[in-house]
C-alpha cells in the first residue's frame, strides 16, 4: 500500500475550447498555487479558434502545459449554459461523439485530430482522450497505426504501440446536477482507497468545476495527492505494472476487468 503522498498524480484539465478559456485560466492559477508541476490540457480542435486563442495554446506549451487531443466537436457546446450542461462525464454518452461513429469514422477522426494541432504550429500530442472516455467500436490493434502514443480510457491508459493498459482510477469533479454529488463522491472514495493499492491516480478537472458542489473536493484532493507526473511516465519500463489487452472486440468488456485489479498489490 502507497501513502497518499507516495501516489503519482496524472491531473488533466478538459475541454479545452475558445469559449473555456478563461475557466481554464483559473484552474491553472489554482494549480500553479498548489504547486502541481505536470499538467495536460485536453483540447477541442473542431471548435471556432481564433488566431489569438492558438496563440495562448502556444502560450501554454511554451509555460510546459501538455496539450493533448480530445475528440474533434465536442457535444457539449450544444447545450450550452451550465445548467444545461449534460457532459456528466462518468455517466452520460452524451459527449462521447466516437459512439455516432463506425471504426473508420473514428480513425478519421482521431487522425484529423492529430492533424489540426500539426497545421496549428503546435507540438504533436502524444495523447488522446476521446470525449466522456468513450473510445467506441474499434478494434484497439487499429490505434497502433495512429500518430497518438497513448489513449485515455475510462478505465486506465492505453500503450498505442504495445496494446498494454495501465489500469488508473480516475477522479472527478463535475457534479452540475444535485443527484450527481453523492454518486461522484462515493465514486472518488473508492478511487482514493484503489489508488493507494496501485500506485496511481487520475485527476479529471472539467472547466466549471471550481463552481460546481465538488469544488471543494477537487482542493483537497490536490492537497491529498502532491506527487505528479506526465502521461508518458506511465509508459516508462519497470514504472508501472500492466495488463495487457486480450479483447480488442469488445473494449466494453475490457474496460469492466478493471475491478480485478483492485486489491492487486504492486
Ligand atoms: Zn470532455
Amino acid at each position: 500500500m502507497h501513502a497518499a503522498e507516495e501516489v503519482r498524480a496524472l491531473v488533466s484539465v478538459h475541454d479545452v475550447m475558445p469559449r473555456t478559456l478563461p475557466q481554464v485560466e483559473r484552474i491553472l492559477a489554482l494549480l500553479r498555487s498548489e504547486g502541481v508541476n505536470a499538467v495536460t490540457l485536453l483540447v477541442v480542435p473542431g471548435c471556432d479558434w481564433s488566431t489569438e486563442e492558438i496563440a495562448i495554446l502556444r502560450g501554454f506549451e511554451a509555460h510546459g502545459y501538455e496539450l493533448a487531443g480530445h475528440g474533434w466537436r465536442h457535444q457539449v457546446e450544444r447545450y450550452g449554459g451550465l445548467r444545461h450542461r449534460l457532459h456528466a462525464g462518468f455517466i452520460s454518452r452524451n459527449v462521447a461523439e466516437h459512439l455516432a461513429l463506425d471504426a473508420d469514422g473514428i480513425l478519421a477522426l482521431i487522425s484529423r485530430c492529430h492533424r489540426w494541432f500539426l497545421e496549428q504550429g503546435l507540438k504533436a500530442p502524444a495523447l488522446y482522450v476521446p470525449p466522456a472516455w468513450a473510445m467506441g467500436r474499434i478494434e484497439r490493434s487499429a490505434l497502433a497505426g495512429l500518430p497518438f502514443l497513448q489513449y485515455e480510457l475510462f478505465s486506465g491508459i492505453l500503450s498505442g504501440q504495445t496494446g498494454r493498459l495501465h489500469p488508473i482510477p480516475m477522479l472527478g469533479y463535475e457534479a452540475d446536477r444535485a443527484w450527481r454529488t453523492p454518486v461522484i463522491r462515493l465514486w472518488n472514495r473508492v478511487n482514493r482507497r484503489r489508488c493507494r493499492a496501485i500506485g496511481w491516480i487520475r485527476i479529471g478537472i472539467h472547466p466549471h468545476d471550481l463552481d460546481l458542489r465538488l469544488a471543494g473536493d477537487l482542493r483537497e484532493d490536490l492537497k491529498r495527492f502532491r506527487l505528479h507526473a506526465d502521461y508518458a511516465a506511465v509508459d516508462e519500463p519497470g514504472g508501472q505494472r500492466y495488463r495487457p489487452l486480450k479483447s480488442s472486440r469488445s473494449p466494453s468488456a475490457a474496460d469492466s476487468t478493471i475491478s480485478k485489479t483492485r486489491s492487486n498489490p504492486r
